[in-house]
């Protein structure tokens, strides 16, 4: 089986783990987290980073630090994975889900920025603060939230779990890295994200103060220098040096995994362009991660369940999208902005083999099943 996202773990990852084992120091303190913390916040170009046991655990700090407690209303992007909703909702914040755009999949912000405008005007909830995602590695457009908490103060916290590495190209955000742009910027470590530490998460700011919120809210609220003194309620959410070693090996390969996903994806837009689907978005603006290849079936074609069974059947792992979230039983009840693009992402989006070891034959192999399963011929392939 060509699977979805295996990650590859052949640097110095076992070294690090070793010299963890040797030295006894295997939890949330350890020299492997405060050098993971200092070369990822270089990494992406923040000031502060601190590491947490997830990417979940990450954001529901963030959201907290974000002001998104209870009462408060957090706009988060309808088309996610639900562990964005969910760390909202941990921080007893009620979500307003807003649809995506065409263009990058990501929320559609500048609905969301009419929505506040008419909100204002009228009297009505404004959210406290904007959870947005960068879908699949692709940068969401930033300007109209960058504009929103201008104008009204509503905080940013992205959530950068699957796009570790992508930046802006164009525009008054150049070079900047997805993350660094909001309050608050988190990632995820899971086993099939950019990078992995087996499970893991990451925040980062450039505001010492929220840094060290961050940083006292994953241990427990405890009060340095004292013994068992807290002062809010807080959380065990640090990553451990035993993880935060895999991390640091894996964050010295960050070139060359971005560069491994990024060739996955360009290969698959030779193959794939004149195929009966639409390829993933890259917006001419936006340097993306390339985290999960993934394309939309052209309508009409046959059913995506069946184009998933048929892949699975020719040993190629494929994955439907997200259903929206106002579709999840626990955000039925929602505020929503739209819906329609969510939906139709949800109904023709397929994720496609994107493992940094892919092998051009392997991938020729998915393409070659795809194009079957679609009925079509496959066009265009060429193995750079
Ligand atoms: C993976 C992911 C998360 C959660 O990260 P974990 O490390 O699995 O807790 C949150 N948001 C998005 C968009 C993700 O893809």
């Amino acid at each position: 089986m060509i699977p979805l996202a295996e990650p590859s773990l052949d640097g110095n990852e076992a070294r690090y783990l070793a010299e963890c084992v040797e030295s006894g120091y295997v939890s949330s303190v350890g020299p492997f987290v405060d050098r993971f913390e200092a070369e990822f916040a270089s990494t992406v170009g923040a000031e502060h980073a601190v590491a947490c046991a997830s990417g979940t655990a990450a954001l529901h700090v963030a959201l907290r630090l974000a002001g998104a407690g209870p009462s408060a209303l957090v706009a988060v992007s309808d088309f996610t994975f639900i562990a964005s909703a969910n760390a909202a909702a941990y921080a007893g914040a009620d979500v307003l889900l807003v649809d995506s755009e065409p263009e990058t999949w990501c929320m559609n912000t500048e609905l969301l920025y009419d929505e506040v405008i008419r909100r204002a005007t009228v009297g009505e909830r404004l959210p406290d603060a904007v959870e947005v995602v960068h879908v699949l590695g692709h940068p969401a457009a930033m300007e109209p939230l960058l504009e929103l908490r201008r104008r009204f103060g509503v905080r940013i916290v992205e959530d950068a779990a699957e796009a570790l590495g992508a930046s802006w190209r164009t525009g008054p955000l150049t070079g900047r890295q997805v993350g660094t742009v909001g309050d608050l910027g988190c990632y995820s470590f899971n086993g099939n994200k950019i990078i992995t530490t087996g499970g893991g998460g990451m925040i980062v700011t450039d505001d010492a103060q929220l840094a060290a919120a961050a940083k006292h809210l994953t241990t427990q609220a405890k009060v340095p220098g004292a013994h068992y003194v807290h002062d809010t309620v807080g959380y065990n959410y640090r990553l451990t040096n035993l993880a935060a070693a895999v991390g640091l090996a894996q964050l010295e390969r960050l070139p060359e995994l971005l560069l491994a996903k990024r060739g996955i994806a360009a290969r698959y837009r030779t193959a794939l362009s004149g195929s009966p689907v639409s390829l993933p978005p890259a917006a001419a603006w936006a340097q993306p991660s390339h985290w999960l290849s993934s394309v939309l079936l052209d309508p009409g074609g046959p059913a995506l369940d069946t184009v998933v069974a048929v892949l699975a059947g020719d040993g190629v792992q494929a994955r439907p999208l997200w259903p929206p979230l106002h579709r999840q039983q626990p955000y039925r009840s929602a505020e929503r902005l739209g819906g329609a693009v969510a939906e139709d992402l949800y109904r023709r989006g397929l994720s496609l083999p994107s493992s940094p070891g892919l092998s051009a034959a392997d991938q020729q192999r998915v393409t070659t099943a795809l194009a079957t399963a679609l009925g079509a011929v496959p066009v265009g392939w060429s193995a750079r």
